[in-house]
């Protein structure tokens, strides 16, 4: 069965079809690095990693970028913008990049935690200033974006009335229109410098108090946040490369932006297939500093934020994030985590049954055929359920199908000859 995703872009599941056979490009938009990551992180990049593993084990050859927002990012999005690292920065008292560092080895130190594969590059918004500048004066050029008093700002109107034409209008991921977005968008605090609400800063005038700036064509700034992604997919990825990943949250404004600035300098949709994961809930709630349940990941290993009971082993939360499909709901609770945690020491205690079994040797043909038939199906379900957009919750239902029949060979309770030497060994491999 060939491996199908959903695709955001086209609200369905697709046959996934790389643009050069056997290789995969893949970028997933990473964290801000302005502070410590918390269990909402943990989602997206559990989520890409067992992707891109399954990537790696269909024999593709794949170039997994995910990279570093250490500038850009708005405090917040759309309003009187101010830098998310610059202004942490004043608050801890540390030159800009020793926080941007700090907070990098940190989440470097949850990815590891999470067994969670380095990606193949890991560029940074402040080591692509130039990548960006490059494209922010070709979308001027190109007449989609304009300056006012030293900041660039994206022409979203122009840019949805021509593209439109063209088969990317602005909206094409979200599935917003444009009369949506200027019903719904907040009163803007810099309205007067911008043309439209709908329009995005591509690149800020720097206030002279504002630690983080460089030099460009129209006076000291900082590139907006949505034009890094664009700047490094296209550097690294290409014109258009196979997969753009992240959480849902991302698809607007954020993708959206991306897809236009691209669009524009590179005259193509930027990723054939959209990959976007669902959201983090904590006991029915969203997660958000006035509901006080923001739980950071050294919290969450130590169990010590106040929401939590105990402390849960990273790959507790791991496991957890695996029993429901990435694209479903996931609500986050004590009793769910510790079901979950009772769940693995099952499976870890039957796969160390498993290994015991395998010293027997078992017969060419099974004692009992219809034993050695099911499970021959449940494994070869896997890679089936994997394939249906990587389903990892059916792919352990599985697996605990199989627990009873590995323990009861383990403590004989049932002929140590049941299952034939194949099927004892394909269960091995698996
Ligand atoms: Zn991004």
């Amino acid at each position: 069965m060939p491996l199908k995703v959903y695709n955001s872009l086209s609200r369905k599941k697709e046959i996934f079809k790389p643009i050069t056979d056997g290789h995969v490009g893949m970028y997933v938009c990473g964290p801000t690095v302005s502070g410590e990551s918390h269990l909402g992180h943990a989602r997206p990049f559990i989520t890409f990693d067992f992707i891109y593993r399954y990537l790696l084990h269909l024999g593709y050859k794949v170039r997994y970028i995910r990279n570093i927002t250490d500038a850009g990012h708005f405090e917040e999005e759309g309003r009187e913008a101010e830098d998310k690292i610059s202004k942490k920065a004043v608050i801890e008292k540390l030159e800009p990049m020793e926080l941007v560092q700090k907070y990098t080895n940190l989440f470097h130190w949850a990815m590891n935690q999470f067994n969670n594969l380095q990606p193949n590059i890991e560029p940074t918004a402040t080591g692509h200033i130039v990548e960006q500048l490059n494209m922010i004066e070709e979308i001027i050029k190109d007449g989609y974006a304009y300056v006012a008093n030293g900041s660039v700002y994206f022409d979203v109107e122009k840019y949805n009335t021509d593209y439109s034409k063209k088969g990317l209008p602005y909206g094409i991921l979200s599935g917003r229109n444009i009369e949506d977005q200027l019903e719904t968008t907040r009163e803007l605090d810099n309205q007067d410098e911008k043309r439209n609400k709908n329009d995005f800063a591509l690149w800020k005038n720097a206030p002279p108090e504002h630690i983080m700036r460089w030099k460009s064509p129209w006076g000291e700034g900082f590139p907006g946040w949505h034009i890094e992604c664009s700047a490094m997919s296209t550097k690294y990825l290409g014109d258009q490369f196979d997969i753009h990943g992240g959480g849902m949250d991302l698809q607007f404004p954020h993708h959206e932006c991306e897809i236009a600035q691209s669009a524009v300098c590179n005259h193509k949709m930027p990723a054939r297939y959209w990959l976007h994961n669902n959201m983090i809930t904590i006991n029915g709630k969203k997660m958000g500093k006035s509901y006080n349940n923001v739980i950071k990941l050294s919290e969450l290993f130590t169990g010590t934020h106040p929401i939590l009971t105990q402390a849960y082993h990273p790959m507790t939360i791991r496991f957890f994030i695996l029993q429901s499909h990435y694209r479903s709901t996931l609500d986050f609770s004590n009793d769910a985590l510790q079901a979950s945690e009772k769940a693995l020491k099952r499976l870890w205690e039957a796969y160390e049954n498993l290994n015991q079994i395998s010293t027997l040797i078992n017969p060419s043909v099974a004692s009992d055929e219809e034993l050695d038939l099911k499970v021959n199906k449940l494994l070869s379900e896997f890679d089936e359920f994997m394939d249906d957009d990587f389903n990892t919750a059916k792919v352990l239902a599985n697996m605990f199908e199989l627990v009873p029949i590995i323990n009861a060979i383990k403590n004989k309770q049932t002929a140590t000859d049941v299952l034939s030497s194949a099927t004892l060994a394909l269960l091995l491999k698996k």
